[in-house]
């Protein structure tokens, strides 16, 4: 039986590539770490300083914090830390740092809302299927009434309103090892400082919304060792690549770090880039006969309908024309994705392949629901034929 967190769980739910990677594999990255986390981590060293030497009855002023973290940052600091918003430099952080730290100090100051009984906990929760759970908390404490406080210390951008604080994964399997731990507990409430705001945000679960979470959670480590045990781990490519440490070995970006870090000459001369560049040209093409086609197809019903035939004829061969029916999709797609979904078609479509649709619609082979979501129209078909003017079939 293993040992999962948060951490691990949301790092596979991103990118089952990078969990392989970080986790199974244990390669260590080139690049140390992100400005992001390389701060985050330094703001939370600074609290474990605060609350550790307020334990031994030792307040320390908000000058001496600034300059541990100011010197955390000197001592830790290094050129190759990735800094994805190249738009600010390192200082920029160490300021927001800096400003997270203050705003904290003013706020909480003397720092007895709680008492403290636990600073970056570490233990590890037995869940049911015989697994174990990290637990991790930032803080930890309780009030005069009995209240736990399982606290998190947020250092992100990105504000977290109470939607989000509702639905997080992380803090409410804490307050599970809470439960269990304190039995004295009236409530546990989880709170998240969001040092960017100058803010807090509180939730609290019910009992029956924690066990569905252990499910969930059990759920997911089952669908990771069935992964570890077929070594499928699929790239995922997303807004988190940006942040990845991994893309110098990552086959979604390997070729495109390769292309960055060649001369120009090589460059261009780079195999995978030419056959990429003449295959999108290629592509492009292709859609722009696409739109020639149509054109040509509604010129040609309107001349045959005009006409009154139902061919056309030229040098190299003839074109005829057949009024048929076929399907219309509804202009928004998304009920009928979610539907072919649900019942496993999506794939069998090839992600919604309007010809295959269109003759299982006659066939009555589709699902009455997905059925009723298409309507039938009047259109035309059209089919070349090689024999022409000049040429025999
Ligand atoms: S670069 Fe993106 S796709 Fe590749 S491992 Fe990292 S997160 Fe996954």
């Amino acid at each position: 039986m293993a040992i999962f967190s948060e951490s691990k769980l949301s790092t596979y739910e991103n990118c089952p590539y990078q969990y392989k990677l970080k986790y199974i594999e244990k390669v260590e990255a080139e690049i140390p770490t992100t400005i992001e986390a390389f701060l985050g981590d330094l703001v939370h060293k600074t609290m474990e300083k605060l609350y550790k030497d307020l334990q031994y009855q030792k307040l320390t002023s908000k000058k001496e914090l600034l300059s541990f973290f100011n010197t955390l940052w000197e001592k830790e600091y290094s050129d190759d830390i990735l800094i994805v918003k190249t738009e600010y430099q390192p200082e920029n952080y160490r300021k927001m740092g800096e400003k997270f730290i203050s705003d904290y100090y003013d706020k909480y100051y003397p720092f007895d809302e709680i008492t403290v009984i636990g600073i970056e906990t570490q233990d590890t929760l037995l869940l049911p299927d015989g697994n174990y759970w990290a637990i991790r908390i930032d803080k930890l404490g309780f009030d005069k009434d009995n209240n736990y406080y399982v606290c998190d210390y947020k250092t992100t951008g990105s504000f977290m309103d109470q939607q989000l604080a509702d639905a997080d994964r992380q803090l409410a399997m804490y307050s599970i090892w809470v439960r269990d731990r304190f039995r004295d507990a009236k409530k546990i409430l989880l709170k998240w400082h969001l040092l960017a705001f100058n803010k807090e945000i509180i939730s609290e679960r019910t009992d029956q919304q924690l066990s569905a979470l252990q499910q969930q959670v059990m759920a997911k480590i089952k669908e990771i060792q069935q992964a570890t045990q077929n070594n499928e781990f699929p790239t995922r490519v997303s807004k988190f690549c940006d942040y990845c440490l991994y893309q110098k070995i990552c086959p979604s970006f390997s070729h495109l770090v390769e292309l960055q870090s060649k001369p120009m000459h090589e460059y261009k001369e780079d195999d995978g880039l030419k056959l990429a560049e003449e295959y999108l040209s290629v592509i492009k093409s292709l859609k722009e006969f696409e739109k020639r086609k149509e054109k040509l197809e509604n010129a040609l019903v309107e001349f045959a309908k005009q006409k009154g035939i139902d061919t056309v004829y030229a040098n190299t061969g003839s074109v005829s024309i057949k009024e048929v029916e076929k399907i219309k999709l509804p202009e928004n797609k998304e009920q009928l994705i979610k539907l072919l979904k649900e019942k496993g078609l999506y794939e069998e479509f090839y992600q919604l392949n309007y010809s295959r649709l269109n003759s299982f619609y006659f066939q009555k082979k589709l699902p009455i629901e997905i059925e009723s979501l298409l309507k039938v129209e009047k259109g035309f078909s059209l089919r070349a034929k090689k024999r022409g003017l000049q040429e025999e079939e």
